[in-house]
């Protein structure tokens, strides 16, 4: 299939949604039973503590990781029975920076828009906006493994868009990412999601998240333990606040003593 032949996100079908997913390691049931619901046109943001589940969830929607149990579909397609044409529609940005490093950030992107069957004329424009867009230009001829953690993530935030999928899965999209970077990207996500685009997004970045996403799932052991607008999850708090709440609170640091008492 070509690009011209994936068609247009029908408004009635969410871009995403899982059902009863379940992923365990050894004993350690890291996404237990979850469901979730990704409408078109807005930024949709998954929180929670260190170890809730959230890497997991992004790299089974990536088609990274394959669930014990559930169902995913991109649109209306089955993401288990049709993985080609599912991942067509979905760009990824994972958590670990982890890419073809050795090749040029030009022909990473070109190698990604041949994968995606695109045409070699319309992926090298591609290259030239998102280059533009995102401070690459000097770059694009430099091996991606000379670049720094910051221009890693630029480049596969272009790898992941450059065939305008319906979907951008991105996991920590503005870690290491400068605050300028990081307003130009979200500039071209706005346009994207404006546009009937979807992203799914995790990050840590409390006031990020309630600033540009629409709806958010909080996760905690694995299970969504709230789902909702942002204004439904965090009610007359900060998000921030009812992040801390429903993450089972700070607790008391106890037993450090001995780090106030300083070694000769
Ligand atoms: P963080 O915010 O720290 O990135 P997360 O919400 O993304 O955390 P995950 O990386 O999905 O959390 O991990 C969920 C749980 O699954 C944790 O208990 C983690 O130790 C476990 N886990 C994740 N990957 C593996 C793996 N490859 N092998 C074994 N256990 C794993």
């Amino acid at each position: 299939m070509t690009d011209a032949e994936i068609p247009d996100p029908d408004p009635g079908i969410p871009v995403l949604t899982l059902r009863g997913v379940s992923k365990s390691y050894g004993g350690t049931h890291a996404v237990a039973g979850i469901d979730l619901t990704v409408p078109a046109g807005m930024y949709y943001g998954l929180l929670g503590p260190n170890g809730a589940g959230k890497t997991t969830t992004l790299s089974m929607i990536a088609g990274l990781l394959r669930p014990d149990r559930g169902e995913i579909r991109v649109g209306d397609v089955d993401l288990r029975a049709e993985p080609r044409a599912a991942k067509k529609r979905m760009g990824v940005l994972p958590d670990r920076l982890r890419t073809f490093d050795r090749l040029t950030g030009r022909q990473l992107l070109h190698y990604t828009g041949m994968l995606r069957g695109m045409r070699p004329d319309v992926v090298a424009d591609r290259t030239a906006d998102l280059a533009g867009a995102l401070g690459l230009d000097d770059a694009l001829g430099r091996v991606v493994s000379d670049y720094s953690a910051g221009m890693t993530k630029k480049v596969m935030l272009a790898a992941a868009m450059i065939h305008s999928p319906q979907l951008l899965v991105l996991d920590e999209p503005f870690e290491a990412v400068d605050p300028a970077s990081a307003a130009k990207v979200l500039e071209i996500l706005d346009a994207y999601v404006a546009g009937g685009g979807a992203v799914l997004l995790s990050s840590h970045g409390m006031d990020l998240i309630e600033q540009v996403c629409t709806r958010v799932a909080v996760l905690v052991a694995g299970q969504v333990l709230e789902e909702g607008t942002v204004h439904e999850v965090k009610g007359d708090l900060t998000l921030e606040q009812r992040f801390v709440e429903l993450s089972g609170g700070l607790g008391e640091v106890e037993g450090l003593e001995w780090l106030q008492t300083f070694s000769d």
